[in-house]
């Protein structure tokens, strides 16, 4: 199917490649850069979605696990209440007070305290292994505080099996409400790190766990350090126990990473979970990626603009190119003046201007006398001198800008003179006389004078049916200089006057 002319010509324009060689890569970035921008909110959205899946998953395990224990040290509490329990033997009253739970692997110790600190029930031992946690704090905040439930306590090193724990305990009250001592369960921190120790999470990734009071038990990856300090009053921390569930990108105050936090309370206990992937680490798969695609796409914008801008450059030459041509298969070679095509054209255009407008215009045929004796007597070469030298004079003689001088035949020159009545037309063909008059051709021994012309006037439009009609007419003037002796100027009738030529102006040097 063929384009439509002007698409056509769009298409053959340098500016119309320049400029689609610059819009196309500027919407390849825009577009590749939103698919880039969407990459990296992927990558987050499944950085976030990873680690809210695995905190859960953990808060579930430790939750379960605390309420385990709890379940475990109320059932002493309460049973130690029940009649009878007090005056069974120690072996029917271990018994009674601890279930299987107390055998689980990671529970270091389940002791019953009375209220001096001392061990009188022993989970794992009849007589009870001899120990006093009086001084300890869980110890001394249950004995001040009758209302405190669970305590949960700071990271400890065991006085009976030497593991690092924290204790769960109880307060059990006397019948009279008075204190009565504490149950204590010991729940190993290896049970946290193991938990913990399953999970990969990249270099800089960590996973924490807190007591409320802002003190670490456990840190993934594992650093002994870490183990028992505070980070009580940082603002993450603040933010932990303010927002109680939730995720923000903080920097940490261990290491100073910054670290996008997905935290949570862990069920109902006084303890707080977080997971935290490094940023740096959630975007460098993706910073791959946009540095890869980037690339690619920024070599093929480059390559795309270069691309145009040569083929742009490419048709700007080629249309410099054939104006070039166009203009050469308009001009005669020999004296570079217009040849009979371009005088044709325009004679052609200043008929129809002159149509429209009503103005006359004048055209002048001049032609050379005698030119075949110079090519006789001095060769073809000493012509051609000497049609240069015609032009030259012809050409000086016009000055306005429509003027057109052209060789129209071998010694035949014609002369269109726009918006031109016969009075400027003739002081032209006076000044053209004049000019012919001092050409001198030295190569070929002429003087001044030696070359004259002679020249056919007509002026158009007005009465005259076509540009053929009047240059017939300027040519019958050109015929009647000729006949009337040469080196001569004559005037074509107008059309209302006798059609034979009736004016003659002869030059001043005739
Ligand atoms: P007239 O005064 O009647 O015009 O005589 P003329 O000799 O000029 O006219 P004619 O038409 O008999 O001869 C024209 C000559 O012009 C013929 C040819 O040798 C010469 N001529 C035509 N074109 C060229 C050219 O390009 N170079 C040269 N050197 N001579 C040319
Ligand atoms: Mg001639
Ligand atoms: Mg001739």
């Amino acid at each position: 199917m063929a384009l439509p002319h002007h698409l056509a010509q769009r298409l053959r324009s340098a500016r119309t490649w320049i400029a689609l060689g610059i819009l196309a890569p500027i919407g390849m970035v825009i577009i590749s850069g939103m698919m880039l921008l969407d990459l990296r909110r992927d990558a987050w959205t499944m950085a976030d979605q990873t680690s809210k899946n695995l905190m859960q998953v953990i808060e579930r395990d430790i939750a379960r696990n605390v309420e385990i224990i709890d379940l475990s040290l109320r059932a002493v509490v309460d049973n130690l209440k029940a009649p009878g329990v007090a005056d069974s033997t120690p072996e029917l009253r271990q018994l009674i007070l601890f279930d299987r739970a107390s055998t689980a692997p990671d529970l270091g110790a389940m002791i019953v305290l009375d209220e001096n600190g001392d061990s009188i029930i022993d989970a794992a031992s009849v007589p009870p292994r001899k120990l006093n946690n009086a001084d300890r704090d869980y110890f001394q905040a249950h004995k001040a505080n009758p209302k405190l439930g669970l305590v949960i306590s700071k990271p400890l090193i065991s006085r009976l099996t030497g593991d690092r724990v924290v204790v769960l305990s109880r307060r059990i009250d006397k019948s009279d409400g008075s204190f009565g001592g504490i149950v204590l369960a010991s729940l190993k921190l290896s049970y946290f790190r193991c938990l913990f120790d399953q999970i990969g999470l990249g270099k800089d990734g960590a996973i924490n766990l807190y007591l409320r009071d802002g003190t670490r038990l456990m840190r993934h990856p594992f650093v002994e350090d870490d183990i028992g300090v505070s980070i009580a009053g940082t603002d993450n921390f603040n933010r932990f126990v303010r927002e109680g569930r939730g995720s923000f990108v903080g920097t940490s105050v261990r290491d100073g990473v910054e670290r996008l936090y997905n935290f949570t309370k862990v069920g109902e206990w006084p303890l707080v979970l977080n997971v935290a992937l490094s940023t740096h680490e959630i975007e460098v798969a993706w910073g791959v990626k946009a540095l890869v695609i980037g690339g690619v796409m920024l070599i093929l914008c480059g390559l795309t603009v270069l691309l145009s801008l040569l083929y742009g450059r490419d048709l700007r030459r080629q249309a410099a190119m054939q104006a070039e041509l166009a203009e050469l298969s308009r001009t005669d070679d020999l004296t570079g003046l217009p040849n009979r095509r371009r005088f044709e054209e325009t004679f052609e255009s200043l008929w129809a201007g002159a149509q429209r407008t009503g103005r006359s215009f004048s055209l002048l045929i001049v032609d050379a006398d005698h030119f075949k004796r110079y090519n006789d007597r001095y060769g073809h070469a000493v012509g051609d001198e000497v049609l240069k030298g015609i032009a030259a004079c012809l050409k000086r003689s016009v000055h306005r800008p429509d003027d057109l001088v052209a060789r129209v035949g071998g010694e035949e020159f014609a002369i269109l003179l726009a918006d031109t009545d016969i009075e400027g037309a003739s002081r032209i063909a006076a000044k053209l006389h004049e000019a012919i008059a001092s050409l001198a051709v030295p190569s070929a021994g002429l003087g001044a004078g030696a070359v004259t012309v002679s020249v056919g006037l007509a002026v158009g439009p007005a009465g005259t049916a076509s540009p053929d009609a009047l240059y017939q007419k300027a040519d019958a003037a050109l015929y009647a200089a000729k006949e009337g002796g040469r080196n001569q100027t004559r005037f074509a009738p107008r059309d209302r006057e006798n059609t034979s030529v009736v004016t003659a102006l002869r030059s001043a040097h005739a």
